[in-house]
């Protein structure tokens, strides 16, 4: 486990001096953080400044205490040439999942551009560890949209649809109420405040039914609208991009990403890959009713290649995005 080293704490006031003309990342959710490079550093450097308008000594120093220990489980993310100055504000929570999360974020975010990846493909081809490894690596809002699709349909089977009676469905889905839950860099869909877990989502009765509830067009408009709406969330909560995968993404949700992918790979690797999972997926049954198009997309047919093989592929045609300070 990595320490800090005392040379890693700023101290000398010229050092201040000089983060004070850095650039500064937004005060939002609490603090603020400014960064300035510095070629001198063998490793990151940090200081943490909390407000004296932050209630009490032990209020301040468990805040210190957050940030310090943010700072050394994250420092092999973060860029040794810069230095780091938090500085935090009344109104902080002081919840450490959730400062590391927007303290990263901050130092991944590049002002000018948001990169925006569309994966498509069909089903087990790969989509979601591809879309989960490049968001983790670049600090990008990871949205898997197959699972909204799998949570509505799970929420429409319990209040008693089925794929032959669902006429009423759209007074239905208007009465859902739709949000987002974070989990480090992927958003998942909550309906009604519930968040479904993967047994759930996985499961043989959502496998079997959500490739027809998927082509109703009542599901489709909504889960578009709350799907597009995510770029803005990604913005607001300093997301460098977003990496979106489904099947229609790049088509009819992100028709202008920057990035188009289009996963593909022969059925019976795909069909072997969910039985190793241990799911009962129809995924020849699905195929029949899912809508494939690939769109001027990068087709990478991931038969044959391993994930950081797709990675390294994709990462070919990413544009040059600056993560300064970040790696
Ligand atoms: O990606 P995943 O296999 O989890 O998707 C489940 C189902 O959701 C697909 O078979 C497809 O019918 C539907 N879907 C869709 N449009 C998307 C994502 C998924 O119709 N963008």
């Amino acid at each position: 486990m990595m320490r800090l080293e005392k040379c890693q704490r700023i101290k000398l006031r010229n050092d201040f001096e000089r983060l004070r003309q850095g650039c500064a990342f937004k005060n939002a959710f609490g603090f603020f953080c400014k960064v300035k490079e510095n070629l001198n550093n063998i490793l990151p450097r940090f200081a943490v400044i909390v407000s004296k308008k932050i209630g009490k000594a032990h209020e301040r120093n468990a805040v210190k205490r957050l940030f310090r220990e943010i700072f050394r489980q994250e420092q092999q993310q973060l860029n040794p040439k810069y230095d780091y100055l938090i500085v935090a504000r009344p109104g902080i929570i002081p919840n450490f999942y959730q400062l590391k999360e927007k303290f990263l974020n901050m130092c991944a975010i590049n002002h000018k551009t948001f990169l925006s990846i569309a994966i498509d493909g069909t089903a087990a081809s790969g989509k979601s560890s591809t879309a989960y490894t490049l968001a983790k690596k670049y600090r990008l809002l990871n949205v898997n949209t197959g699972d909204h699709y799998r949570t509505l349909t799970f929420f429409l089977l319990k209040n008693g649809f089925t794929t032959t009676n669902w006429q009423r469905i759209e007074n239905c889905i208007q009465k859902f109420s739709l949000d987002t839950q974070f989990d480090g860099t992927s958003a998942h869909l909550t309906i009604d405040g519930i968040c479904l877990q993967h047994d759930d989502l996985r499961s043989e009765w959502v496998n079997n039914n959500v490739a027809i509830f998927a082509q109703i067009p009542q599901i489709r408009q909504r889960l578009r609208a709350y799907q597009q709406d995510l770029v803005s969330l990604a913005k607001k909560f300093y997301f460098a991009g977003i990496v979106m995968e489904g099947r229609d993404i790049a088509t009819h949700v992100l028709p202008e990403a920057d990035v188009k992918i289009f996963l593909t790979a022969d059925s019976e690797v795909r069909e072997d890959r969910r039985r190793k999972e241990g799911e009962k997926d129809s995924i020849a049954q699905r195929d029949s009713f899912d809508v494939h198009s690939e769109n001027n997309a990068l087709i990478i047919d991931t038969t044959c290649l391993t994930l950081q093989a797709v990675v390294e592929r994709i990462e070919q045609v990413l544009p040059s995005i600056n993560l300064a300070p970040f790696q």
